[in-house]
């Protein structure tokens, strides 16, 4: 649903600059027309996206006003942005001890105790959905409708019960895994397995979602736990976030291989926007960047993530304790980082709309219409020229018009496919 405050993220799109926004900008007035019409009418869902630290939905970051975040409520209303899947994310860990699930449990409830918060200080403008049917009553209303996700199996531990406490607490789908293997599952991250595939704790956890009616999403699963998940699931999968590797060659994204069974299990891969799993780094860049980062003595991984990164790191290791003055170093290397991260940028542009939406074309024609949709990762790394925050959600409508997508098949995109898979799902569990 959109409402007429979309047209300043219309604007700032043909401000921005671009081969693509030139392009836009010369979008014939009728088709744009045309694609806010179906932006209208349709439902639009997104299901993936990161919340900040503790303070989200606390005075210090309130998404029911403006703020910096990529999902705030008036971000979501000014792009025609229905419903969102907030994660509780949780950083792996290495310690798969009794300890370690503790911690990690603690933080998936905090993570719940967040988004309770949001929905209860704006009950006028969002409400939490349980079922399918929620999700429709509630975007009737007008009002935001919010959505539950566990990002990595971890908070779980090594008792299925926690499960049905996730499943009270909203929780409506859980990516077996994250950046680093855990007890359940080998991640798609490390090059050697853990498990090879799901552990036998991992395949009782699938066999457990059935029963509750919790999606099993493999989005950061390595390809051999995909295809246990495929094989085991009673009901079909989603991947959450993720991209195709026919397009660009990331062990996030999925192969062809991969989409054609996706589609056969009834399952749904919604596409990712984060610029680096949308586009291979050319080699210029990928020097670029490592020439920046021996400049500015930062370690670690180089990641190519585009302008719109931010949220909690990519791989999942929370990082040692620093000093005030040590935080203080590291925070003016950041922004210096960001600064020059602008100039290679500009000289080696990275991913756009136009490749978030070749990548939904390629899936498309792979998997089929009834198997794509939407999961941005905003506010953990998501987010592209074109497509940067949710008050952009209309772009995506119109590219869609203007390569010829109908209506039809983009309701199927914007959450009529993910939609059907949890009805699905729900019938397995029996409910
Ligand atoms: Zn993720």
């Amino acid at each position: 649903m959109l409402r007429t405050t979309a047209l300043p993220a219309l604007l700032a799109l043909v401000l921005a600059g671009g081969a693509l926004l030139a392009q836009q900008a010369t979008t014939d007035p009728a088709l744009l027309q045309k694609a806010k019409a179906i932006h209208e009418r349709i439902l639009t869902v997104d299901t993936h996206v990161d919340i900040g630290g503790n303070n989200y939905a606390t005075p210090a970051l309130d998404p029911g006003g403006p703020t910096s975040l990529k999902c705030d409520l008036p971000k979501m209303k000014a792009g025609g942005l229905d419903a969102v899947f907030l994660a509780a994310y949780v950083g792996q860990r290495p310690d798969l001890t009794q300890a370690g699930f503790k911690a990690a449990y603690d933080q998936a409830i905090a993570k719940f105790d967040a988004i309770d918060r949001l929905t209860k200080t704006h009950p006028e403008l969002c409400e939490l959905a349980r079922t399918p049917a929620d999700v429709e009553r509630i975007e009737k209303t007008g009002k935001r409708v919010i959505l539950v996700g566990v990002e990595n199996g971890y908070p779980m531990g090594d008792n299925l019960a926690n499960l049905k406490t996730f499943y009270d607490r909203g929780t409506r789908y859980m990516t077996l895994v994250h950046g680093s293997h855990n007890q359940l599952a080998d991640s798609s991250g490390p090059a050697e397995p853990m498990h090879n595939g799901l552990s036998e704790l991992g395949k009782k956890t699938v066999a457990e979602m059935n029963r509750l009616g919790v999606m099993v999403d493999t989005s950061h699963a390595s390809a051999k736990v995909f295809w246990d998940a495929i094989a085991l699931s009673k009901a079909p999968i989603i991947a959450s976030h993720s991209g195709c590797m026919a397009v660009s060659k990331h062990n996030r994204n999925l192969d062809d291989d991969q989409l054609k069974a996706l589609a056969k299990n009834g399952g749904v891969i919604q596409i990712v926007a984060l610029a680096s799993y949308l586009k291979e780094d050319s080699p210029e860049r990928a020097q670029a960047m490592l020439k920046l980062r021996e400049e500015l003595g930062l370690g670690g991984r180089g990641g190519g993530r585009g302008p719109g990164a931010g949220g909690p790191p990519a791989g999942g290791q929370a990082p040692p304790q620093l000093t005030p003055e040590q935080q203080a170093e590291r925070q003016k290397q950041m922004a210096l980082r960001q600064e020059r991260m602008k100039e290679i940028d500009a000289k080696y542009p990275p991913a756009t709309l136009k490749e978030f939406v070749d990548h939904i074309d390629h899936a498309v024609k792979v998997a089929g219409i009834d198997h794509v949709g939407v999961g941005t990762d905003f506010d953990g790394g998501g987010g592209v020229p074109g497509f940067n925050d949710h008050s952009e959600a209309l772009n995506v409508t119109v590219e869609l018009v203007r390569r010829g997508y109908n209506e039809e098949q983009i309701r199927k995109i914007w959450g009529g496919n993910l939609m059907r898979v949890w009805r699905q799902v729900n019938k397995v569990a029996g409910k």
